[in-house]
């Protein structure tokens, strides 16, 4: 299993050009990144639909021969039955939100059977106890700081309070990252306040 990096900023595929994509992963990792974030939707979770496995796994020669990692964040309904496609695509870390399924215990142990690194992911309107019985089985903790699935949002101010409670609360092994409106106005107060990898 590869390790997750910390420090790091995790360009998310979104923001790409999808006629340029390998040109594009190129250009993010010849500038120093090393975490792809892989944005899924499937219309139903969250309004929009975006990209599956195949896109995935387009791109995982590309990035893990750079040495970097495949950051899938699932934000679909039913997350568990995804979890084996994406782990076959190539993902290195595949996080699952709480909301999105009554088996998120199952899906979390899922994918570290996959040979996976399981991430557990919290909207700004879910509660940070929702990780409080899973923190034993997770090696990352994503904490939405926008709502997932609408673009342009800016930063939720008290997602910087829930990271610090968080990070009080997990295991020190377990990495913290920041997903929806990190600017340079933003990304020193989610430092401080615990963030391992800052998706932008
Ligand atoms: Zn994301």
């Amino acid at each position: 299993m590869r390790s997750i990096p910390c420090g790091e900023i995790a360009p998310s595929l979104l923001s790409c050009d999808f006629s340029q994509l390998a040109a594009q992963v190129e250009l993010v990792m010849d500038a120093g990144a090393k975490v792809i974030h892989v944005d899924v939707m499937d219309g139903h979770f969250v309004p929009p639909i975006t990209i599956g496995p195949l896109i995935a796994e387009s791109i995982r020669d590309l990035v893990h021969d750079r040495g970097g990692i495949l950051d899938c964040h699932l934000m679909i309904e039913r997350p568990e039955r995804q979890v084996e496609a994406f782990a076959k695509a190539g993902a290195d870390v595949i996080t699952v939100h709480p909301e999105a399924t009554p088996h998120i215990h199952y899906a979390l142990k899922m994918i570290r059977e996959a040979g996976c690194n399981a991430g557990v992911v919290i909207n700004p309107g879910t509660p940070v106890s929702a990780v409080e019985q899973v923190a034993d089985i997770i090696d990352l903790c994503l904490v939405m700081s926008v709502n997932p699935g609408w673009g342009g949002q800016k930063y939720i101010p008290e997602a910087t309070a829930r990271v610090a409670e968080l990070r009080g609360m997990l295991p020190p092994s377990v990495v913290m990252e920041i997903d929806g409106g990190i600017t340079l106005d933003t990304i020193d107060a989610a430092r401080d306040a615990g963030v391992d990898v800052f998706v932008a």
